[in-house]
């Protein structure tokens, strides 16, 4: 059997190794059009940064290091140009030397990945535009920094790659602006969550532009800028256009295969394409989204080897499914750690979900042990089937951990209610005795047994201010003073049983503190003095971030100014 696989690296290269490992006798060719194979795509802007020093820890594997394992012929710098299906052939263009020479197999693997997207605008071919995508892109970024020592940079587009080539720019001294066409950073996160992301990059010094297009790049002698509409420019020397990718699908289209979403191969969950014998995998296919069921492009490492695994096994005659991705993800941010997995609560709105959501800032590790840190926790389940849906989480260290837990139990079909069950390790360095995620599992359980009742940030601006309702803040009165929501009175939980004739009866109260626990606490003594409460989903914590982020993103419109 003779397997061509287009692509080297994720998909590419994980199928062509399980296949060597299922088929010792198949013959096995991979070619690639860039000069490396394997590479780790993840790990380049930590490069441009300088957190990767050495460029050979970037390549994982060499042509020549495939072969000695795995006996595959490797072919870098080698582009596959066409597929004839008939035929069975590949037309490839042998890039250093132009020959053109066609090739059979018995299957094929298309595994191109996808590419930044980069509109026709003005300025865009500059050589300080850049975008980034393989090794080749990376040096060309760090070689421009070391050669122009670069003052200013704009990064434009606020994705994975955005974000972290602005960390990493930031931290070679490089001030950078951040413009992003939506109204938040991060699209997998909720706005409510990407604030907490905003904060941190401005904390780092990074300047967000939110809600701005960019419609191109001015060159002119030395001078270069980035343009916005409106007219605004910004003066910089380099630009980092990471505006998203889109499935590098041309040469499956040169085979008549099938395409989905945005141009991208249509797999069944064999990852075979409607042509027979030829299989695709990684950022240029449609999958299924695993919660929604709905078709969708996830450009992620994981989904691309898993699929890259299960396409070798199906062409080695062993059975094998991709049951679809639930976008599971993490991200660094200087001193955070963002978190997600399953669908966010828009997605959920725009699915026709009727979705609920708890939100909880614990702390990584027990309290009492030094070095405790809070996480922002944001969980978000079916109502009425308790379904779990997904979940975000902000904050830093244990975020990883809480967010691989709550994507097992999506992943495994547990109820949202069922997270209060996991059996999860504890000692104070690392958890506490009701880990994170239990303790999202008991919010919800207490929902689903109307213990408690909600209300939430986007209810806050239409909470009548008649009196028709008791707004109740149940913080310490320092706290209260330090900051609170306008026409929200003070009884701290601890006064509330003495000073409950304060509260007049028959109306519904509304009840906030810091972080949701001490409302809560207020709640159940409230509820047993026959009133009707809803406590505040997030706290004064989360109120306020998302405040402040609202107010700064509004300053940065309207004035045009650095915030
Ligand atoms: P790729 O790994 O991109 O490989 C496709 C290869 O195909 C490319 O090398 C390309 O040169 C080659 N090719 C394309 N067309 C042809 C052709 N016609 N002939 C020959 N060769 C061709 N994912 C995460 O999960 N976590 C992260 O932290 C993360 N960070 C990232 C950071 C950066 C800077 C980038 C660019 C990506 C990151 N990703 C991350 C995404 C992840 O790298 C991709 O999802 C994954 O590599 C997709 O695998 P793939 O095999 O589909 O495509």
């Amino acid at each position: 059997m003779k397997v061509i696989i287009v692509g080297g690296v994720a998909g590419g290269a994980t199928a062509a190794a399980r296949i060597r490992r299922l088929d010792e006798k198949a013959e096995i060719t991979v070619y690639e059009k860039s000069g490396y194979i394997s590479y780790a795509n993840c790990g380049l802007p930590y490069y441009i940064g300088g957190e990767i020093e050495d460029k050979k820890q970037l390549t994982l594997q060499t042509p020549e290091s495939f072969f000695a394992r795995f006996r595959i012929d490797v072919r870098v710098k080698h582009e596959v140009t066409a597929v004839d299906p008939v035929r069975k052939t590949v037309t490839v263009k042998q890039l250093e030397n132009g020959r053109i020479f066609r090739d059979k197999y018995d299957k094929l693997i298309i595994s191109t990945g996808a590419k930044p997207v980069k509109p026709d605008m003005a300025g865009v071919e500059s050589g300080k535009v850049f975008t980034l995508r393989n090794v080749e892109d990376t040096f060309g970024i760090k070689e421009y920094i070391v050669s122009h020592s670069p003052g200013r940079a704009v990064v434009v587009g606020g994705g994975f790659i955005g974000i972290e080539t602005a960390e990493n720019l930031t931290r070679l001294g490089i001030k950078v602006t951040l413009v992003e066409a939506a109204a938040q950073l991060m699209a997998p996160f909720d706005a409510d969550m990407a604030a907490f992301i905003h904060a941190e990059m401005r904390r780092n010094g990074v300047e967000l532009i939110l809600g701005s297009m960019v419609e191109g790049f001015h060159e002119d002698g030395n001078s270069f800028s980035v343009r916005l509409r409106g007219g605004r420019s910004i003066a910089c020397d380099m630009a980092i256009l990471a505006i998203g990718v889109t499935p590098d699908t041309s040469l499956a289209k040169t085979a008549g295969i099938e395409l989905g979403l945005k141009g991208s191969i249509a797999v069944n969950d064999r990852m075979e394409t409607s042509v027979p014998d030829i299989y695709a995998v990684g950022d240029a296919v449609q999958i299924k989204n695993f919660v929604t069921g709905k078709p969708a492009l996830i450009s992620l490492a994981g989904p691309a080897n898993k699929e890259g695994r299960i396409a070798a096994d199906n062409i080695c005659g062993k059975e094998s499914r991709y049951g679809g991705g639930q976008g599971s993800s993490v991200i660094k941010i200087f001193g955070m750690t963002a978190a997600c997995t399953g669908i966010n609560e828009r997605t959920a709105k725009e699915t026709g979900i009727d979705a609920d959501k708890v939100i909880l800032s614990p702390m990584n590790h027990a309290g009492y042990y030094p070095g405790g840190k809070i996480m922002t926790m944001k969980v978000i389940f079916e109502k009425g089937t308790y379904r779990l849906l997904g979940a975000q989480i902000a904050g830093s260290d244990g975020v990883d951990k809480r967010i691989d837990v709550i994507a097992v139990a999506l992943r495994a079909g547990m109820k949202a209610t069922e997270l209060a069950e996991l059996d999860l390790a504890y000692a104070p360095p690392y958890s506490s005795a009701k880990d994170p995620v239990n303790m999202a599992g008991y919010i919800i359980e207490n929902i689903r047994d109307g213990i408690v009742k909600q209300w939430y940030y986007e209810e806050e601006s239409v909470l009548p201010g008649d009196g028709s309702v008791t707004l109740l803040d149940t913080r310490t009165a320092a706290e209260y003073s330090g900051g609170h929501i306008e026409g929200f009175r003070n009884i701290p939980v601890d006064e509330l049983r003495e000073r409950i004739g304060e509260i007049e009866k028959g109306k519904p109260v509304y009840v906030i503190c810091q972080s949701g626990l001490r409302s809560y606490i207020a709640s159940r003594i409230l509820s047993g003095y026959g009133f009707e409460v809803y406590n505040f989903a997030g706290g004064f914590r989360f109120y306020d971030a998302i405040k402040n982020d609202h107010i700064l993103s509004q300053k940065a419109t309207e004035c045009g100014k650095e915030v």
